[in-house]
């Protein structure tokens, strides 16, 4: 089963969420992909045994060939392809390797080179567990290469969670496709349910089961649950906010090991989404 952690926005305590369920699992893997800031490995300290370069393909033109038809610039959605007047221009921090300008070149005037866009670091954290997270190298503009890589080593895995990217962009939408279920993250002030809305219409859009777990329960406001009763969203777990936690946290330590509150609080989020059995 493959369930996704996300949130409308950062800071709602989605990555704690998944290093501390991660961490109630008897048996799973964690992929953190959230590649332009991962931050899972920081709270799970485990070995670096393997680590992989995530390369892309971008566009090269061979002017000798091209004949400034415009086709492949017409292409590409993400401007990284332009016919200008005398030769046409490639940017390849723009590309998002689709392919597509090559398959209609007229000329075959386009071939692809390769570049390094990030990592993959593999580490195992004990029996039966293993953690990946994705790293973006500094500039490139899109990780979904990196995540779609990271899904794919880890697509056989019988428990897999997945630490999304916040927010619903094309990175938040590579992280949960394919899952079977969905975790919001979520806090309980204006800002906060604003953005997890946005979450829950990308997930009736991509039409996949979700519930949510309302972080800092005892600050805010009540909105939050009235809109959930409301629209008929299951809240899986309220966790309150408490400054031993923030202190925990900030030293890069897990909640559970600290907390039987916050562990007796992912046990029934597991039992909520995955049965008595892997709690
Ligand atoms: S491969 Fe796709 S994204 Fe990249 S330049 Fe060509 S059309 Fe644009
Ligand atoms: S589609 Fe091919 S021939 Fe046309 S402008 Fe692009 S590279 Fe040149």
């Amino acid at each position: 089963m493959k369930i996704a952690i996300l949130s409308g926005k950062g800071g709602t305590g989605k990555t704690t969420l998944s290093v501390n369920l991660f961490s109630c699992l008897k048996k799973a893997t964690l992929i953190d992909t959230d590649v332009e800031e991962p931050n899972s490995h920081l709270f799970l300290k485990g070995t670096t045994y393997h680590d992989e370069i995530v390369y892309k393909k971008y566009p090269v033109v061979n002017h000798d060939l091209c004949t400034l038809c415009g086709k492949c610039g017409d292409f590409c959605n993400f401007n990284a392809i332009i016919p200008a007047k005398k030769k046409v221009l490639v940017f390849d921090d723009l590309c998002h390797d689709c392919g597509g300008c090559r398959l209609v070149c007229p000329t075959n005037a386009i071939s692809y080179k390769d570049k390094k866009i990030g990592n993959i670091y593999y580490q195992s954290i004990e029996e039966n567990k293993q953690f990946l997270y994705g790293k973006l190298t500094v500039g490139e503009i899109s990780g979904v290469k990196i995540i779609e890589h990271l899904k794919n080593i880890t697509k056989k895995e019988e428990i897999l969670l997945i630490d999304s990217p916040p927010g619903t962009s094309c990175s938040t939408v590579a992280a949960i496709e394919g899952a079977d279920y969905c975790i919001i993250a979520a806090e309980p002030t204006p800002f906060g349910l604003s953005d997890m809305r946005m979450v829950v219409e990308l997930l009736r859009e991509e039409k996949v089961n979700y519930g949510v777990v309302v972080n800092k329960s005892n600050l805010g406001n009540n909105d939050i649950y009235e809109y959930l009763e409301k629209e008929g969203i299951e809240l899986l777990e309220s966790i309150e906010f408490r400054e031993e936690f923030a202190r925990i946290i900030a030293r890069g330590e897990l909640l559970v090991d600290h907390s039987d509150y916050v562990k007796d609080k992912m046990k029934n989020i597991i039992k909520k989404v995955l049965g008595d059995t892997y709690a």
